[in-house]
């Protein structure tokens, strides 16, 4: 059995169905690739083909550690391993960004979260199934997301900084769920980046979306604003969402969800049809 510490986490990981894959350490600061300049020490994969060879198999771990004791542990992210996981670095400025996302959409909810080496947290979701593209400051600054085709440093990994990556003791994932990840976070996650100039005041969508819609105008706006996101194909679940929470801040009163439901149905057939999709 691997006698190091790191060895017996990458097989814990393992047992759980989480791939992982050996990381280069970084020992004494200073990255075990030997690159004086490396831009990444510790973080960097130790083996040349990850996303292929990344594994839960307990020979493979073995094999690994022992030869690398104190390789830093990967664990990879996506829907290999249902996990997207929230990166937040103070040191880039993601503590304020994160609480103006949640002043702006939701708290997160309490979910498996662990300290890294750098001073910063990665808290765990539950892949939604829907891909989810890695980001970086897509969210905000010092904000990144690690989801389809990701991986995070795993605790206990050692950081250059000489801290270990370490789970918050009140969110192990021993004895804590881990949370599905919001309906809002993956919208924003799944959208287009942010266009560099901000929409044009006089698009009548922009009115639609920004001014909201008074008891007349709310289902023609809904229906509008649905067309508009399928059209750009935006998933019809993230869609629903989207057209929830538009109903709840923008439509006075705001819609039920039956009318947005049955708005999106009739909507996402018309689509379907404009596409070709829909036979029979
Ligand atoms: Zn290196």
């Amino acid at each position: 059995m691997p006698s190091s510490l790191l060895g017996k986490a990458a097989q814990w990981y393992g047992k759980r169905g989480y791939p992982v894959f050996p990381l280069h350490s970084a020992a004494g600061g200073r990255c075990s690739c030997g690159s004086a300049g490396c831009d990444a020490p510790g973080k960097h994969p130790r083996i040349s083909r990850w996303p292929q060879q990344a594994s839960t198999a307990a020979p493979m771990i073995f094999t690994w550690w022992h030869r690398w004791p104190d390789a830093n542990i990967a664990l990879v992210t996506g829907e290999v391993s249902h996990l997207v996981v929230l990166d937040v670095d103070p040191r880039h400025g993601g503590d304020a960004a994160i609480d103006e996302v949640q002043s702006r959409f939701a708290p997160l909810p309490v979910t498996v979260t662990a300290r890294t080496g750098g001073g910063g947290w990665h808290h765990f979701f539950q892949h939604p199934g829907p891909r989810v593209p890695n980001s970086s400051g897509l969210l905000g600054p010092g904000l990144d997301v690690r989801g389809d085709g990701g991986y995070i440093v795993a605790p206990p990994s050692l950081h250059a900084s000489g801290a270990s990556y370490d789970w918050d003791s009140a969110r192990h994932p021993a004895t804590t769920e881990i949370a599905p990840l919001p309906t809002w976070l993956l919208a924003l996650l799944v959208s287009s980046p942010r266009p560099k100039a901000p929409l044009d005041p006089r698009s009548p969508l922009a009115d639609v979306v920004l001014k909201g819609a008074g008891e007349g105008q709310r289902n023609t706006s809904l229906a509008r604003l649905a067309g508009h996101l399928l059209r750009h194909r935006v998933d019809p679940y993230v869609t629903l969402g989207l057209l929830q929470s538009w109903s709840q801040a923008n439509c006075r009163p705001p819609l039920t969800e039956e009318e947005i439901q049955r708005t999106l149905d009739s909507i996402a057939c018309s689509e379907a049809r404009r596409r070709g999709g829909l036979h029979g």
